[in-house]
Protein backbone atom coordinates (compact mmCIF):
# COMPACT_ATOMS: atom_id res chain seq x y z
CA UNK A 1 0.00 0.00 0.00
CA UNK A 2 1.59 3.06 -1.10
CA UNK A 3 1.72 5.97 1.38
CA UNK A 4 1.42 9.85 -0.22
CA UNK A 5 3.86 11.85 0.99
CA UNK A 6 3.56 14.47 -1.14
CA UNK A 7 2.56 18.41 -0.15
CA UNK A 8 -1.19 17.94 1.15
CA UNK A 9 -1.93 21.35 0.44
CA UNK A 10 -1.97 20.61 -3.61
CA UNK A 11 -4.46 18.24 -2.26
CA UNK A 12 -6.68 20.43 -1.02
CA UNK A 13 -6.47 22.31 -3.98
CA UNK A 14 -6.98 19.63 -6.45
CA UNK A 15 -10.11 18.91 -4.92
CA UNK A 16 -11.41 22.81 -4.46
CA UNK A 17 -12.04 22.43 -0.86
CA UNK A 18 -10.41 22.54 2.33
CA UNK A 19 -9.54 19.23 3.62
CA UNK A 20 -8.11 20.68 7.03
CA UNK A 21 -4.61 18.35 6.60
CA UNK A 22 -1.62 20.51 7.46
CA UNK A 23 -2.72 21.05 11.23
CA UNK A 24 -2.26 24.84 12.82
CA UNK A 25 -1.54 26.11 9.16
CA UNK A 26 -5.34 24.97 8.22
CA UNK A 27 -6.55 27.48 11.04
CA UNK A 28 -4.51 30.40 9.52
CA UNK A 29 -4.49 33.08 6.49
CA UNK A 30 -1.33 31.19 5.37
CA UNK A 31 -3.84 28.68 3.79
CA UNK A 32 -3.23 28.87 0.43
CA UNK A 33 -7.45 28.08 -0.05
CA UNK A 34 -7.57 31.55 1.82
CA UNK A 35 -5.37 33.47 -0.58
CA UNK A 36 -7.04 34.25 -3.99
CA UNK A 37 -3.82 33.51 -5.71
CA UNK A 38 -2.79 30.09 -4.63
CA UNK A 39 -6.80 28.81 -4.37
CA UNK A 40 -6.67 26.90 -7.84
CA UNK A 41 -6.12 23.75 -9.19
CA UNK A 42 -2.60 22.95 -8.83
CA UNK A 43 0.14 22.90 -12.08
CA UNK A 44 1.08 25.20 -14.60
CA UNK A 45 -1.00 24.64 -16.93
CA UNK A 46 -4.45 24.11 -15.31
CA UNK A 47 -6.11 26.83 -16.97
CA UNK A 48 -5.87 24.41 -19.89
CA UNK A 49 -7.30 21.01 -18.95
CA UNK A 50 -10.29 19.72 -20.50
CA UNK A 51 -13.47 19.77 -19.43
CA UNK A 52 -13.46 16.79 -17.27
CA UNK A 53 -15.66 13.55 -18.16
CA UNK A 54 -18.49 11.97 -16.38
CA UNK A 55 -15.99 9.18 -15.12
CA UNK A 56 -13.43 12.26 -13.77
CA UNK A 57 -16.15 14.04 -12.39
CA UNK A 58 -16.96 10.66 -10.15
CA UNK A 59 -13.63 9.90 -9.49
CA UNK A 60 -13.07 13.44 -7.84
CA UNK A 61 -15.29 12.66 -5.65
CA UNK A 62 -14.06 9.43 -4.35
CA UNK A 63 -10.70 10.88 -4.23
CA UNK A 64 -12.14 13.93 -2.17
CA UNK A 65 -13.58 11.70 0.70
CA UNK A 66 -10.64 9.49 0.91
CA UNK A 67 -8.14 12.13 1.04
CA UNK A 68 -10.46 13.88 3.88
CA UNK A 69 -10.58 10.64 6.23
CA UNK A 70 -7.53 9.69 5.44
CA UNK A 71 -7.90 5.86 3.91
CA UNK A 72 -6.56 4.27 1.12
CA UNK A 73 -7.86 2.56 -1.80
CA UNK A 74 -7.45 -0.75 0.03
CA UNK A 75 -9.22 0.14 2.98
CA UNK A 76 -11.97 2.29 1.01
CA UNK A 77 -13.30 -0.91 -1.19
CA UNK A 78 -13.76 -2.83 2.19
CA UNK A 79 -15.74 0.00 3.48
CA UNK A 80 -17.79 0.18 -0.05
CA UNK A 81 -18.34 -3.44 0.18
CA UNK A 82 -19.74 -2.98 3.98
CA UNK A 83 -21.75 -0.39 3.26
CA UNK A 84 -23.30 -2.22 0.04
CA UNK A 85 -24.18 -5.37 2.87
CA UNK A 86 -25.85 -2.90 4.91
CA UNK A 87 -29.45 -1.95 5.04
CA UNK A 88 -30.41 1.49 3.83
CA UNK A 89 -28.92 4.02 0.95
CA UNK A 90 -25.39 3.03 0.29
CA UNK A 91 -23.74 6.34 0.10
CA UNK A 92 -24.80 7.36 3.36
CA UNK A 93 -23.94 4.35 5.11
CA UNK A 94 -20.75 4.73 3.55
CA UNK A 95 -19.91 7.75 5.33
CA UNK A 96 -21.25 7.00 8.66
CA UNK A 97 -18.67 4.00 8.59
CA UNK A 98 -16.02 6.85 7.59
CA UNK A 99 -17.43 9.18 9.97
CA UNK A 100 -17.47 6.68 13.22
CA UNK A 101 -13.39 5.87 12.48
CA UNK A 102 -11.82 6.62 15.96
CA UNK A 103 -9.39 8.95 14.09
CA UNK A 104 -12.27 11.15 12.51
CA UNK A 105 -13.78 11.38 16.11
CA UNK A 106 -10.58 12.43 17.88
CA UNK A 107 -10.41 15.08 14.98
CA UNK A 108 -14.01 15.99 15.31
CA UNK A 109 -13.55 16.57 18.73
CA UNK A 110 -10.54 18.95 18.51
CA UNK A 111 -8.15 16.83 19.85
CA UNK A 112 -5.83 16.51 16.91
CA UNK A 113 -5.25 19.41 14.02
CA UNK A 114 -4.88 16.86 11.23
CA UNK A 115 -6.00 13.47 10.32
CA UNK A 116 -2.04 12.46 10.09
CA UNK A 117 -2.06 13.71 13.51
CA UNK A 118 -5.35 11.87 14.85
CA UNK A 119 -3.39 8.96 13.77
CA UNK A 120 -0.81 9.36 15.83
CA UNK A 121 -2.70 10.36 18.83
CA UNK A 122 -4.34 7.24 18.21
CA UNK A 123 -1.55 5.03 17.26
CA UNK A 124 0.38 6.22 20.66
CA UNK A 125 -2.02 5.26 23.19
CA UNK A 126 -3.49 8.48 24.40
CA UNK A 127 -7.08 7.57 23.58
CA UNK A 128 -9.23 5.71 25.52
CA UNK A 129 -12.28 4.17 24.36
CA UNK A 130 -14.79 2.62 27.75
CA UNK A 131 -11.67 3.25 29.75
CA UNK A 132 -10.02 0.90 27.60
CA UNK A 133 -7.29 2.19 25.84
CA UNK A 134 -7.36 1.80 22.12
CA UNK A 135 -4.61 2.09 19.91
CA UNK A 136 -6.34 1.46 16.28
CA UNK A 137 -7.22 4.55 14.40
CA UNK A 138 -10.30 2.15 12.00
CA UNK A 139 -11.83 1.62 15.23
CA UNK A 140 -15.54 2.28 15.05
CA UNK A 141 -16.96 4.04 17.82
CA UNK A 142 -20.49 2.68 18.75
CA UNK A 143 -23.63 4.30 20.02
CA UNK A 144 -22.77 4.55 24.33
CA UNK A 145 -19.44 4.28 23.63
CA UNK A 146 -17.09 7.22 25.98
CA UNK A 147 -14.28 8.85 24.55
CA UNK A 148 -11.50 9.95 26.79
CA UNK A 149 -7.86 10.69 27.15
CA UNK A 150 -5.64 9.01 29.11
CA UNK A 151 -4.71 10.26 32.94
CA UNK A 152 -1.04 10.15 32.11
CA UNK A 153 0.70 13.95 32.36
CA UNK A 154 2.14 13.72 28.73
CA UNK A 155 -1.49 12.68 27.03
CA UNK A 156 -3.11 15.32 28.71
CA UNK A 157 -0.86 18.10 27.56
CA UNK A 158 -0.94 16.97 24.21
CA UNK A 159 -4.56 17.36 23.73
CA UNK A 160 -4.85 20.34 25.60
CA UNK A 161 -2.12 21.57 23.26
CA UNK A 162 -4.06 20.54 20.26
CA UNK A 163 -7.16 21.94 21.85
CA UNK A 164 -5.49 25.26 21.42
CA UNK A 165 -4.33 24.67 17.59
CA UNK A 166 -7.81 24.10 16.68
CA UNK A 167 -9.62 26.49 18.59
CA UNK A 168 -11.13 24.68 21.67
CA UNK A 169 -13.27 21.44 21.77
CA UNK A 170 -15.98 21.71 18.98
CA UNK A 171 -19.09 19.92 19.82
CA UNK A 172 -21.05 17.11 17.28
CA UNK A 173 -24.23 16.62 16.47
CA UNK A 174 -23.32 13.04 17.34
CA UNK A 175 -20.94 13.29 19.71
CA UNK A 176 -21.19 15.23 23.65
CA UNK A 177 -18.51 16.89 24.58
CA UNK A 178 -18.01 17.62 28.26
CA UNK A 179 -14.34 19.92 27.72
CA UNK A 180 -13.24 19.92 31.04
CA UNK A 181 -13.21 16.16 31.24
CA UNK A 182 -11.65 16.08 27.60
CA UNK A 183 -14.62 13.16 27.31
CA UNK A 184 -17.12 12.74 25.27
CA UNK A 185 -20.38 10.46 24.32
CA UNK A 186 -21.41 9.05 21.65
CA UNK A 187 -25.28 9.82 21.42
CA UNK A 188 -26.01 9.16 18.15
CA UNK A 189 -24.90 7.56 15.08
CA UNK A 190 -23.81 10.35 12.83
CA UNK A 191 -26.08 11.00 9.70
CA UNK A 192 -25.67 12.14 6.36
CA UNK A 193 -26.20 16.21 7.88
CA UNK A 194 -23.08 15.07 10.29
CA UNK A 195 -20.98 15.00 7.25
CA UNK A 196 -18.68 18.63 6.93
CA UNK A 197 -17.01 18.47 3.47
CA UNK A 198 -19.36 19.02 0.30
CA UNK A 199 -19.99 15.78 -1.33
CA UNK A 200 -21.77 14.10 -3.93
CA UNK A 201 -22.11 10.18 -2.39
CA UNK A 202 -24.25 8.57 -5.12
CA UNK A 203 -21.69 9.94 -7.48
CA UNK A 204 -19.07 7.37 -5.38
CA UNK A 205 -21.69 4.51 -5.02
CA UNK A 206 -22.19 4.91 -8.99
CA UNK A 207 -18.38 4.72 -9.95
CA UNK A 208 -17.91 1.51 -7.33
CA UNK A 209 -20.92 -0.18 -8.33
CA UNK A 210 -19.28 -1.06 -11.67
FE1 LIG B 1 -3.23 23.29 3.25
FE2 LIG B 1 -4.83 22.96 5.39
FE3 LIG B 1 -5.32 24.90 3.69
FE4 LIG B 1 -5.72 22.36 2.97
S1 LIG B 1 -6.84 23.48 4.54
S2 LIG B 1 -4.77 23.97 1.75
S3 LIG B 1 -4.06 21.36 4.05
S4 LIG B 1 -3.49 24.70 4.95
Amino acid sequence: MSRYIGPVCRLCRREGIKLMLKGSRCYSAKCPMERQSRNRPPGMHFWRRRKSTSYGIRLREKQKVKRYYGVYERQFVLYFARAEKAKGNTGEVLLSLLERRLDNVIRKLGFAASPKAAREVVGHGHILVNNRKIDRPSYQVRVGDTIGVRSKDGSQKLIRQNLETCGGPTSQGWLELVPERLEATVAALPGRDDVQIPVEEQLIVEMCSR
